[in-house]
């Protein structure tokens, strides 16, 4: 599903790619009994008899009136990136896509970046002339402090880099160097239907954004949770979890309220339909994939 509403908020979904990693590299504690148990309803979301794990690459627009929101900006085309080959120097569609879908760079106005790892803050950037420049030129950029704070100059010692320095350098330098950057710290509401909620772990200052319009609430995750298996093992996590122990008290906060409130769980790299509803079984979650509201 390429579009949804959230209440009166559309959203649209611009995909980048698809790859599919082995399982265990992926999730180093993954168990394949796990699997097994909950094979009937993971089934299109994992491939079970590869033992592989499917992970999109996409953005999210929210459009609230006059407003449009870009949350998370995928690899991004161009960019050097030697030591991980599925994002080195891509030439995807993914403008035209996002063209396809009724939008132009000039009409983003804000900009919300969930982390600062490869895979979420690509098109933040372009290429133009030899220099990194922002894609987006109207747009406020949403940061975490948090996040920010290990690529603050004061805490960067050069001859020891901060992990994904290289990113940071591309991908969001440019954007605090053009003035465009807004750094947030705590819950921080956007506007009267956006809020900013810290859900670290997978990294020190991740955040996921809370939607909420009318009765309805979607919560925008990043990589609080990467797959349905782990709503099976709300656990696990990915081998790119920064903060283990945090990371999974983040997810299981996330997946409590969602289950709780029957808020839309818009994950950052959910396979078709991309995203749905949690249900609280005995000793996990499921996942209820679509717009359907669960118990209706
Ligand atoms: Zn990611």
């Amino acid at each position: 599903m390429n579009s949804f509403r959230i209440g009166q908020l559309d959203v649209f979904r611009i995909e980048e790619k698809v790859h599919h990693f082995d399982a265990d590299e992926f999730f180093p504690e993954i168990q394949r009994d796990v699997i097994q148990r909950n094979a009937s309803w993971l089934a299109p979301f994992f491939d079970i008899a590869g033992h592989r794990m499917p992970c999109v690459f996409q953005a999210f627009v929210i459009r609230y009136g006059r407003l449009n929101i870009l949350i998370d900006t995928c690899f991004g085309n161009d960019k050097e990136r030697p030591d991980f080959l599925i994002a080195h120097r891509l030439q995807t569609p993914f403008m035209d896509r996002f063209h396809a879908a009724g939008f132009d760079v000039a009409d983003i106005n804000l900009v919300l970046c969930t982390h600062m790892h490869v895979d979420h803050v690509g098109w933040n950037t372009r290429l133009e002339n030899g220099r990194w420049v922002p894609t987006f030129p109207n747009a406020r950029y949403v940061f975490s402090q948090e996040e920010y704070a290990r690529y603050a100059p004061e805490n960067v010692r050069p001859e020891n880099p901060p992990p994904f320095f290289d990113i940071y350098q591309d991908s969001v330098l440019p954007v605090i160097a053009s003035g465009q950057a807004l750094m947030v710290s705590g819950e921080h509401q956007v506007n009267e239907v956006l809020t900013v909620v810290p859900t670290p772990g997978h990294t020190p200052g991740h955040i996921s954004v809370r939607a909420k319009e009318g009765s309805e609430a979607g919560l925008f995750l990043g990589d609080v949770i990467h797959s349905p298996v782990q709503m099976a093992d709300p656990d696990l996590n990915s081998a790119y979890c920064e903060i283990p122990a945090v990371a999974r008290q983040s997810r299981r906060a996330m997946l409590e309220y969602a289950a709780e409130t029957d808020a839309l769980l818009v994950p950052g790299h959910f396979l078709a339909p991309h995203i749905g509803r949690v249900r609280r079984e005995a000793s996990h979650y499921q996942f209820v994939p679509g717009v359907e509201v669960v118990g209706t």
